[in-house]
């Protein structure tokens, strides 16, 4: 379905992006892979989503803080394989403290890696989807893009901020044969959720237990966690032609959280 268009699906070495890119590869589109752990390390995923879905897979290992960096991600990835189709905005970090004892460090970072990187990716990927008159962007929000929790400034504002990003992109390309959307998951649980767990138990003054119970699924009435192929398979999805009309939305995929 997705033969000869090639993705860029950014924090794809962990958890919800490596499954995005899973599906993309297995629906036949060629794969750059993007996240901070070293070259060596990602080395065997590439192999095997290659090997696998018989796709070409590249792994940049742009810091989604720099700037320069994400275009030279993008500029890379159109020289390697022609074009950049796909965009899936994925990368982002937790962290989790009262707003007036949250550091600084840590709100920029939110900031760069979870809303910033996507105007950045955007920026350098559209010129040649507007030339080719096709494309797909897909950010990763959040259920926190919609609603808010305690806690998470930094987070929710970047999520809330995605959601934003996604409508005015959306508009400005509706024309050209261009979508852009926002999945807003509710809890899954990769890494980034299990470095939660404690940090949230530790704020709150509550077991660990309690934080998976009591906070993270008593706000989701399905009282399951979120699989990562759920997300996976609403990528292609959206990256199908039948998605050609639906742009500009933010997609709760949260078991009703939302709903509430
Ligand atoms: P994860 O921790 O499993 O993976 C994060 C990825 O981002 C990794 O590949 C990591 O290498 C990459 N990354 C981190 N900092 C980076 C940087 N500076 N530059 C480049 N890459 C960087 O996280 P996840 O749970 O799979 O989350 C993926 C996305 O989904 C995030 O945007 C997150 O906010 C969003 N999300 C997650 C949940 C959840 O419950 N897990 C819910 C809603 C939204």
């Amino acid at each position: 379905m997705l033969n000869g268009k090639t993705a860029i699906v950014t924090g794809s070495t962990s958890g919800i992006g490596l499954a995005i890119a899973g599906s993309l590869a297995e629906a036949g589109a060629n794969i750059v892979l993007n996240g901070i752990e070293p070259a060596e390390q990602v080395d065997p995923v590439v192999q095997e989503l290659q090997e696998k879905w018989g796709v070409r897979v590249l792994f940049d290992g742009a810091d989604m803080t720099n700037p320069t960096q994400i275009e030279a991600m993008v500029v890379g990835a159109e020289r390697a394989f022609g074009s950049v189709d796909i965009v899936v905005n994925n990368a982002g970090i937790q962290y989790v403290a009262p707003v007036d004892e949250f550091p600084i460090a840590k709100w920029n970072a939110i900031i760069a890696i979870n809303m910033s990187s996507a105007f950045h990716t955007t920026r350098a990927a559209l010129p040649g989807m507007k030339k080719r008159g096709w494309g797909r962007i897909v950010n990763l929000a959040s259920a926190h893009g919609l609603v808010a929790s305690p806690y998470k400034s930094a987070y929710v504002t970047a999520k809330h901020g995605v959601v934003g990003l996604t409508k005015t992109v959306a508009l400005e390309v509706a024309e050209m044969g261009i979508t852009c959307n926002a999945i807003c998951p509710g809890y899954v649980r990769t890494p980034l959720v299990e470095k939660q767990i404690p940090a949230t138990a530790e704020a709150r003054g509550i077991s660990e237990d309690e934080v998976i119970r009591d906070v993270m699924l008593a706000a989701q009435p399905t009282k399951k966690f979120v699989g990562t192929a759920e997300l996976g398979a609403l990528t292609v999805f959206l990256c199908s032609d039948a998605a050609r009309s639906l742009t500009g939305a933010a997609l709760p995929v949260d078991g009703g959280w939302t709903a509430h």
